[in-house]
């Protein structure tokens, strides 16, 4: 298991499920993020094999607006917390997308979630485009799975539709259906090994 550092996350994005290919592009946009995303992304990141001292690194650089003290200040805890090593030293895990799903439903500002509970289905056909599918029926097919509340089968179709895994005759998705983000990214590295 090769390490993965700070610089690396984002040639890594693609393996990425949308809900943290979402959070990171916000990160990168407005050089900061809210609690509930700072948590969903770093746990997810510390699954992906980031170091607290990478993790560190990586915060640090990306809230780039803010200076070291207030960064030290305000932030670091909170993400050596995630890590298991401020207060309870309780080693947090990943979270899995049950809980992402349902618990903290975003505000208006926050990006933390799920894209297929927690987008509008305008922004979610055009997330759909941006990534590449263009094809009515696939995109038809994720909305109508979206309308119904099957929001990991959506995701694991879509992870399908974009690396090429889709059974044409059938509506749901053959692969494994994804039930964590985590198990999303591995199965995405895994494809490209
Ligand atoms: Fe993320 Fe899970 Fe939603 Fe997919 S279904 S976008 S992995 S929370």
């Amino acid at each position: 298991e090769g390490k993965v550092t700070a610089d690396d996350v984002d040639e890594l994005v693609g393996h990425f499920p949308l809900c943290m290919q979402n959070l990171h592009k916000n990160l990168r946009t407005s050089k900061h993020l809210k609690h509930y995303g700072r948590r969903q992304y770093n746990l997810f990141l510390k699954g992906i094999g980031l170091t607290i001292e990478e993790a560190l690194i990586f915060w640090r650089k990306s809230f780039s607006m803010i200076d070291d003290s207030k960064f030290q200040r305000e932030y670091a805890y909170n993400i050596r917390h995630n890590y298991g090593i401020e207060g309870r030293r309780k080693d947090y895990a990943p979270l899995g997308c049950m809980s992402i799903i349902t618990n903290n439903q975003p505000g208006p500002s926050e990006n933390h979630g799920c894209p297929f509970r927690h987008f509008s289905e305008e922004n979610m056909k055009a997330t759909l485009i941006d990534n590449g599918i263009r094809n009515t029926d696939q995109i038809n097919n994720i909305i109508t799975l979206v309308r119904d509340k099957h929001y990991q089968i959506a995701c694991t179709k879509f992870y399908e539709i974009t690396r090429n895994l889709e059974d044409l005759n059938e509506d749901k998705p053959v692969v494994e259906t994804i039930q964590h983000p985590n198990q999303y990214y591995e199965a995405s590295t895994k494809l490209t090994k």
